[in-house]
């Protein structure tokens, strides 16, 4: 018989792994605040849930791909005493390290098993069902979660057992992403201030060694000022802070983190904040 795979949480990453999950031949209810989001995968084969508790009470193994530790937290404050006992909780959204902590203990508390699995790859990946599963998973647990990473991802990196070890790796990787979008803005507009069109910096860089395919691809969006969201600017100020936090915690110097957290922040108090984070460029205009 099909496992049966809940999906709370159907926005750009969600609704890609969903659609991959169905793919794969899992059994998968979604639930989504705003339901419209969820609605198309009603299409598409999967069951739309009217709440996170209907969303659950089958399933094997349930997956949060919510906005940050606050959204995660209150929907699984409903969801999990609706939970089977033998269910496995999912928990892919990038929430940093203490959170993982305290949702860890929760599901604890219920009775349900917990693994941390966050993921790298936007939207394109998301939907294609490439993206890379960072986990932070027990042992006796990874031939049941294998199958579900396999359906959402290509590659899974299996990084510790401990909750948080996959959260850690996440952080780093997104601490070198966010690096290369705020530095590509302000090459973006250092260039333009002074008269010069930003599109000579990227064909100066191109196949040298300081070139980087996602500066390319970031760039090319800053210089047209389109800025679709493949990672909502709200999201990596979300990251930016988190970051930031748990380098002081370790006793890295946050001190370039926390100039794009000002710069990611700026860029959605004046409005950005739905749009693609490449809509940092104009938080570098002063
Ligand atoms: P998104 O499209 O903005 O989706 C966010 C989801 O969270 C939506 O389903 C939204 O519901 C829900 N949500 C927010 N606050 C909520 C609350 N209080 N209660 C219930 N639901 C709530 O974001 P996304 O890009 O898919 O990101 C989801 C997670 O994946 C985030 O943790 C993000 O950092 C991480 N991530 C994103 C990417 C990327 O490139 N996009 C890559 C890797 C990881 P509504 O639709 O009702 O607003």
């Amino acid at each position: 018989m099909a496992k049966t795979v809940a999906v709370l949480g159907t926005g750009i990453m969600g609704s890609g792994m969903a659609r991959n999950l169905v793919e794969a031949g899992f059994d998968v209810t979604v639930w989504n605040r705003s339901p419209e989001k969820a609605k198309p995968l009603g299409d598409v084969g999967a069951k739309v849930a009217e709440n996170p508790e209907a969303a659950v009470v089958e399933a094997d193994f349930v997956i949060t791909m919510l906005f940050d530790e606050d959204a995660v937290s209150e929907v699984m404050q409903r969801a999990l005493s609706a939970m089977r006992t033998e269910a496995v909780w999912i928990q892919s959204a990038t929430v940093g390290v203490d959170a993982v902590v305290r949702l860890a203990a929760k599901a604890n508390q219920a009775g349900i098993a917990y693994v941390d699995a966050p993921v790298l790859g936007t939207r394109q990946p998301a939907e294609e069902g490439t993206l890379t599963v960072l986990a932070g998973c027990p042992t006796e647990l990874r031939p049941a979660v294998e199958p579900v990473f396999d359906a959402v991802g290509a590659r899974t990196v299996w990084v510790g057992e401990k909750p948080g070890d996959g959260q850690r790796l996440k952080l780093v990787v997104n601490s070198w992403v966010l690096s290369i979008v705020g530095a590509t803005a302000q090459a973006v507009d250092f260039a333009r201030s002074q008269g010069l069109d930003p599109a000579v910096f990227f064909e100066t860089i191109a196949g040298g060694g300081t070139d980087c395919a996602y500066a390319q691809l970031k760039g090319k969006a800053m210089i047209a000022g389109e800025f679709p969201p493949a990672f909502p600017l709200e999201g990596a100020a979300k990251d930016a802070s988190l970051i930031s936090d748990a380098m002081q915690a370790v006793g890295t110097s946050p001190v370039l983190m926390e100039a794009l957290r000002v710069s990611f922040e700026a860029a959605a108090d004046a409005g950005h904040a739905e749009e693609d984070m490449a809509a940092v460029v104009t938080a570098f205009h002063v």
